[in-house]
């Protein structure tokens, strides 16, 4: 059974708690796109972690977790991250690197900054991981492949090959030092002679996995909305946190993905640029921010406040479309408890007419939400892990959310631990 869980609206909708509830019955667990550049909030017996480049599952002894060819991958987060999951008990996790994946380098990084202080009011509002000018090398063919890292002469060849343009640009357009091909060198291939033990050739162990029928979760980061394809580009990210991309970006066939888990929150929140129709300003989002996630809506990598806002079932269903949604999970149902109405987002009004699709980023910036609103359960529902329990209000929001999404509702989380969680049969 190969099933991908993947994010239904801007990101940060809580898929890293469901991936680690749902990795307890998986044999791998899989990254596929993305790099360290968003992070994944898990909560469970030991600590609060926010992951970044690890799959998921690292907290289940019998999980493989692997690291796709599409994976922009940075050895030293790499290094970094494992280093501090090993520090706080988490013993031998089983790991695997694609030798196809690529290398995130540290001129990555400095050219995703310079870039974002030359664009200044323009910006993007990168995470300055390194992530555009990654998959820009990658696409440019520029790139350097993680089993380059193993030959010293093939990765000083690259490298110069790479470092020609770059050179050019830091000098003229950034002002910066040159790089230098051979120091590059020496510290890539010290850091490959560290990664070794766990490169291999991924794709070929999932293609094992699936003649054997292991159960295999992909992990998505990120979300629909920030897919260069089908999100509000330009303010997108430069992967495809699709589930259709799940196939390329791990290495299997796309007709073995049978279940796709679509994730949002009960309300939304988008961290980084671009347009977000509901959201909400003022004391109403300062409280609503301050009440939600674990510990308030703040980026788990940047720390950064999330914008908020109510329920958009446009962005949604949007997002299960072109998400191939299966099924939905909607996570963070317990922070709505403290309100008396709840205002959901039907549809949009453009040039004074309604509509239920959501367009192109031209035109999305010209709507307004059409809102309605849905009586509130005002009782604490946190940790609730039977559906029949929660109030009837809480139970009719769900329901009715679930009509205009137009996709099942299977899984609702009421609190940011592992074990707070319904399953709902529909
Ligand atoms: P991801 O990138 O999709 O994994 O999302 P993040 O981890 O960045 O953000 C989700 C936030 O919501 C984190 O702070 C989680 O701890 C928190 N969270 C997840 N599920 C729930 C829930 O059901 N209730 C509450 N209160 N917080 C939750």
């Amino acid at each position: 059974m190969i099933r991908a869980i993947v994010g239904a609206n801007w990101g940060d909708e809580g898929k890293g708690k469901l991936t680690d509830v749902l990795a307890e019955h998986s044999d791998l667990v899989v990254r596929f796109q993305g790099g360290a550049n968003a992070g994944h909030t898990i909560i469970n017996q030991y600590g609060k972690f926010a992951l970044h480049l690890l799959p998921s599952g690292i907290f289940h002894d019998h999980v493989l977790n692997l690291i796709g060819p599409g994976v922009a991958l940075d050895p030293v987060a790499f290094l970094e991250e494992l280093e501090g999951v090993l520090s706080r008990g988490i013993t031998h996790p089983r790991l695997g690197i694609s030798d196809r994946a690529q290398v995130l380098m540290d001129f990555h990084v400095l050219l995703d900054t310079l870039e974002e202080e030359r664009l200044g009011g323009r910006k993007f509002g990168s995470t300055k991981s390194g992530i555009a000018p990654f998959y820009a090398d990658k696409a440019a063919k520029t790139g350097i492949q993680v089993c380059q890292l193993l030959d010293k002469d093939l990765l000083h060849e690259r490298l110069v090959a790479s470092l020609e343009k770059k050179n050019v640009l830091l000098a003229h357009l950034y002002h910066h030092a040159p790089l230098d091909a051979d120091a590059l060198t020496e510290k890539y291939y010290a850091l490959g002679q560290r990664l070794k033990p766990w490169i291999a050739d991924t794709s070929l162990l999932l293609h094992e996995a699936v003649q054997s029928d292991k159960r295999v979760l992909l992990e998505g980061q990120l979300g629909a909305l920030r897919d260069p394809d089908h999100g509000i580009y330009p303010y997108v990210t430069s992967s495809s946190p699709l589930a259709g991309y799940a196939a390329v970006g791990a290495g299997l066939p796309p007709w073995a993905i049978r279940e796709v888990i679509a994730v949002t929150k009960a309300y939304s929140s988008s961290v980084g640029r671009g347009v977000f129709p509901s959201q909400i300003a003022g004391e109403e989002a300062e409280e609503l921010r301050r009440r939600g996630g674990d510990a308030g809506e703040y980026g788990a990598k940047t720390g950064r406040p999330r914008d908020v806002g109510w329920f958009d079932a446009v962005a949604t269903r949007h997002g299960c479309l072109v998400q191939g949604a299966t099924q939905l999970a909607m996570t963070n149902l317990d922070v709505l408890s403290y309100l008396k109405e709840i205002p959901v987002c039907v549809a949009y009004e453009l040039d004074g007419k309604r509509i239920t699709h959501f367009p192109a980023t031209p035109l999305l910036e010209r709507v307004q939400p059409v809102y309605e609103l849905f009586p509130g359960w005002l009782s604490d529902i946190k940790g609730q892990t039977d559906y029949r329990q929660l109030p009837a209000n809480c139970r009719n929001y769900v329901e009715a959310i679930e009509k205009m999404v137009a996709t099942p509702i299977t899984l609702l989380s009421t609190g940011p631990r592992r074990e707070e969680l319904c399953y709902r049969e529909v």
